[in-house]
């Protein structure tokens, strides 16, 4: 019995033994696995960011390849919206202002509504044929502060990489879907000339057809109001019966065009009036919309230590608008602003001039 339980024990401790050998050798391969997977991966730049980044890159890629398609498919429709009012305007509004205004008020309205038209249409073309720059290809010798991780090229002051245009931009500013196009140095002011001159007419023609707006809104209520009527009359008669509707098809049309003219107008007036106003306070203080965030982030460290922050780019608040539609001289206001110009701007947008307020120009200062 004693000698039963003793084989018992030890055929125990060897299978315990066993086991333990097979465990250990698991955790060796599996150990030498992973420092195979980590030594062939590794990166002394990897960090939190990197690896966030890396994650979130099917995304990034998806949504850069939509916004590529979908701006092709945004022009055409700025076109198509604009055209549409444009042609209300001539067919609905147009003729009414010639048959009910004084002589002076039908000259202002086709003095300013012509102007404010021919400048939409110069600066959207401008805005989305022009190039936004990009920095010289296969020239080592640019004035740099460092290297895009993309295209593995020298990346000047205010040069930013857009992973939609899949190209480093000079003084960028965002990618817009609604040109199709990125907004940069070359391109900024006819962005921005746009946007203001676009509110400008969506107000415009908000304010000029307002009267007729709440006619052609008492109209089709009192159309809906009709047909209604219409009905329940047609239940109840036979249909030769049944009376004439008292608006006819053009009558419905005009009413119809003068809401939609009036709705889109207002909507627009609104949504582009406040990104034209971001972009007027962003030219203001001499940044770009990128620059706005990295401007914020040192801001807040330089508080931090105590410190205050100075925009190396910003030359005060009149200069930054004197810059930025190339105005050297009064007449220029007239010539360069109020009327169409394609004058480029000041500038190759590779080096920047350093402000008054910095003394002794530092590089590193100018390395954003
Ligand atoms: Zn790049
Ligand atoms: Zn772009």
């Amino acid at each position: 019995m004693r000698s039963c339980r003793r084989l018992f024990l030890r055929c125990l401790r060897l299978g315990h033994r066993r086991k333990c050998r097979f465990l250990s050798r698991f955790l060796d391969h599996l150990r030498y696995a992973r420092l195979c997977v980590v030594s062939l991966a590794y990166n002394s730049f990897t960090n939190s960011d990197v690896i966030i980044d890396s994650l979130f890159e099917p995304i990034y890629w998806l949504v850069d390849h939509l916004t590529r398609w979908f701006g092709i498919v945004f022009v055409a429709l700025v076109i198509l919206l604009t055209s549409s009012i444009v042609l209300i305007v001539y067919i609905c509004v147009l003729p009414l202002i010639m048959q009910t205004y004084s002589t002076g008020w039908i000259c202002w309205h086709v003095g300013y509504g012509h102007w404010n038209l021919i400048m939409i249409v110069f600066h959207y073309y401008k805005a989305i044929t022009t190039s936004p720059g990009y920095p010289p290809q296969n020239n080592l010798d640019i004035p740099s502060v460092s290297v895009c991780r993309k295209c593995i090229s020298p990346k000047p002051a205010r040069t930013h990489h857009c992973s939609i245009c899949t190209k480093c931009i000079l003084k960028m500013d965002h990618h817009c879907p609604w040109l199709n196009n990125c907004v940069g140095h070359y391109n900024h002011r006819y962005f921005f000339s746009f946007c203001l001159f676009m509110t400008m007419g969506c107000i415009y023609c908000s304010i000029s057809s307002r009267v007729m707006f709440r006619e052609a809104y008492t109209a089709i209520e009192k159309m809906k109001h009709q047909e209604k009527e219409m009905l329940r009359l047609a239940v109840n008669e036979t249909y030769n019966d049944t009376p004439p509707p008292s608006f006819t098809f053009q009558e419905r049309a005009f009413h119809k065009c003068i809401i939609y003219l009036w709705v889109l107008c207002s909507s627009v007036a609104v949504a582009l009036g406040a990104l034209t106003l971001w972009h007027a306070m962003l030219i203001t203080r001499g940044e770009t919309s990128i620059e706005r965030h990295i401007n914020k982030k040192e801001r807040k460290r330089l508080q931090a230590s105590g410190k205050a922050f100075h925009n190396p780019y910003s030359y005060g608040r009149c200069q930054n608008w004197r810059i930025f539609f190339g105005v050297e001289i009064d007449q220029h206001w007239i010539t360069r602003v109020v009327l169409p110009s394609s004058h480029p701007p000041d500038g190759d947008g590779l080096t920047w001039s350093a402000p008054s307020w910095i003394q002794t120009p530092q590089k590193s200062v100018l390395s954003i």
